[in-house]
């Protein structure tokens, strides 16, 4: 599953795997904790200016990972540590971008996520799954949505997460994002040409999740 920031792809990926038994796995999260380890390595400045020499050299010491609670919730594992609210806050998505963008970091990553889905039975998330990691995959769907609809959505679950956010930062966050994805040179958020689309702005959780199982369905009969 491919698409914009915030239209709820992780939420519906999950739930797909859960019904399904199939592993979920966020690659965003993954670009997250890598600019983590940038941002308390003192790598990346405000501005979204790189130490890209240093990162490169340093990237062999980054272990990322997934882990889950009693709950049975996902979180993630930078270097042996639970990073996963770090990774979700502001300043991590001001910058991720622009790290992800780097080709040594993609390359990583994507070597990473391909050892993860080998076996298959996997449902990943990202922005290049259909087009880069498995061009081969059984199903891909592109999600997006208006941006204001994204950005209200994302704010609401900073606010429930007890953050205390500026809509039009958040928004101004969602559109940054998605120019640097679709504009970077290598893997640009793209939909992949067998890809099928679902605009989720007008629709409800639970009629994304029965249009999901629907296409899983038809994929895997
Ligand atoms: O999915 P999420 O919003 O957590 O992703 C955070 C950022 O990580 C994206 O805005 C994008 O810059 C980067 N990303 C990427 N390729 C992926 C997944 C995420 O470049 N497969």
């Amino acid at each position: 599953m491919d698409g914009h920031s915030s239209c709820g792809k992780s939420t519906m990926a999950k739930a797909l795997a859960a019904k399904t038994g199939y592993t979920y796995i966020d690659t965003g999260a993954m670009y997250r904790a890598v600019t983590l380890f940038c941002i308390e390595k003192g790598l990346v400045g405000n501005d979204g200016t790189i130490k890209v020499q240093e990162l490169e050299s340093l990237l062999p010491e980054i272990s990322i990972s997934f882990g889950k609670d009693a709950d049975g919730k996902q979180y993630t594992i930078l270097n042996g540590r639970n990073v996963e609210k770090e990774i979700r806050g502001m300043e991590v998505s001001s910058k991720v971008s622009p790290v992800s963008a780097l080709p040594f970091v993609r390359e990583a990553m994507v070597a990473q996520q391909r050892i993860m889905g080998g076996k298959g039975a996997v449902v990943m998330d990202g922005r290049d799954i259909g087009t880069t990691v498995f061009p081969q995959a059984e199903l891909k769907i592109f999600v997006t949505a208006r941006d204001d609809v994204r950005a209200r959505r994302r704010y609401d679950e900073m606010v429930m997460k007890g953050e205390n956010p500026v809509y039009e930062e958040v928004l101004e966050n969602v559109r940054q994002r998605d120019y640097i994805d679709s504009h970077r040179e290598v893997s640009p958020l793209r939909q992949a040409d067998d890809a099928i689309v679902l605009d989720n702005s007008d629709m409800t959780m639970e009629q994304q999740d029965e249009w999901l199982m629907q296409h899983y369905l038809n994929a895997t009969r």
